[in-house]
C-alpha cells in the first residue's frame, strides 16, 4: 500500500512539473554600464524635474529645460543593453510604456533590473526585441495631453512588478532611485558577454492594448495646473509650489 502512494506521488508530481507553465528564459545581452535615458548619454538638456520618493513618486521625470512641451516627440533611449519585455498602451496616468529588463555585474553576481519609460509618445521597440544601450524605444509624450511632455523613468528591482503596482511595496525593496542607480553603474564589466534571463514575469499582459499612435504635432495640453503633489495629504499641508506641476494622476497614484 505504502508503495502505491508512493508512486501516485510522484506521478502527480511529474505530471505537474511537465504541465506546470514553466518559467521562461531568453538570452540577452550583459549591460556593459548604463547611461540616462534622455539627452543621451549625460542627460545634457534635460533636467529632472521631479525626483523619486518611496510611498510617492516611484520613478523620475525627465524634461526638457526649454520647458513645456519643447520635448514633445524629442528621443527616449534605453539606458542599457537589454531585452523589450513590455510594450503597450497602458492607458490611464501611463499611456504607451516600454519596459526593458538588463541584466548586469554587481561585483562577481548578476542582477537584474527594469527599466520603465512612461507617458511615450511612440514606442519604436517590440516586446521581445533585443536592445543596444542608446538605442531609441520611444518620444517624450504627454499622455493624450494628460500631462506638459516628458519622461517618467522607473528602474525596478523587482521584475515581477511591470506596470501593475498593486501588492507591491512602494519602496527600495522594489524599486531603485533611477538617478542613484545610474550614476554608479555608467561603466560596468561584463562586455560582450550574454545570459539568460526570465521573461514573462507579468502574469497575463493581454488586457494592455497595442500601442497608441503618436500624437506628436496635434496635442493640446489643457491640464497643466495638475497638482504635483505625491496625496491629497501633501497637497494640503503643503503650500502650492510652482514648480514641475503636470505629472499626477488621480487615485492617489504618482506618475
Ligand atoms: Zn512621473
Amino acid at each position: 500500500m505504502r508503495k502505491y502512494w508512493f508512486w501516485l506521488i510522484l506521478g502527480v508530481a511529474v505530471v505537474t512539473l511537465i504541465g506546470a507553465p514553466d518559467q521562461q528564459f531568453a538570452r540577452t545581452r550583459v549591460a556593459d554600464g548604463f547611461d540616462f535615458p534622455v539627452g543621451k548619454p549625460n542627460a545634457d538638456g534635460y533636467y529632472k524635474a521631479r525626483g523619486f520618493r518611496p510611498n510617492g513618486h516611484l520613478g523620475e521625470d525627465w524634461n526638457g529645460i526649454r520647458g513645456g512641451n519643447t520635448d514633445l516627440g524629442a528621443p527616449v533611449y534605453s539606458t542599457g543593453h537589454g531585452l523589450v519585455v513590455f510594450a503597450r498602451d497602458v492607458r490611464l496616468g501611463w499611456g504607451n510604456v516600454v519596459v526593458i529588463r538588463h541584466i548586469f555585474f554587481e561585483g562577481k553576481d548578476l542582477k537584474t533590473v527594469d527599466s520603465l519609460y512612461g507617458h511615450l509618445d511612440r514606442i519604436m521597440v517590440k516586446e521581445g526585441q533585443q536592445i543596444v544601450k542608446g538605442q531609441q524605444v520611444g518620444t517624450i509624450g504627454t499622455n493624450r495631453g494628460m500631462y506638459k511632455a516628458h519622461l517618467h523613468f522607473e528602474i525596478h528591482k523587482n521584475i515581477y512588478m511591470g506596470v501593475s503596482r498593486n501588492g507591491f511595496r512602494r519602496d527600495f525593496t522594489n524599486y531603485y532611485s533611477p538617478t542613484d542607480f545610474i550614476n554608479p553603474r555608467r561603466r560596468l564589466s561584463g562586455a560582450g558577454r550574454s545570459a539568460l534571463v526570465a521573461i514573462n514575469t507579468f502574469g497575463d499582459t493581454s488586457r494592455y492594448r497595442a500601442p497608441a499612435a503618436g500624437s506628436t504635432g496635434n496635442v493640446r495640453v489643457e491640464r497643466t495646473d495638475v497638482d504635483a503633489s505625491d496625496s491629497v495629504q501633501e497637497a494640503a499641508k503643503k503650500p502650492r509650489q510652482n514648480t514641475f506641476r503636470v505629472d499626477r494622476f488621480g487615485n492617489l497614484e504618482s506618475f
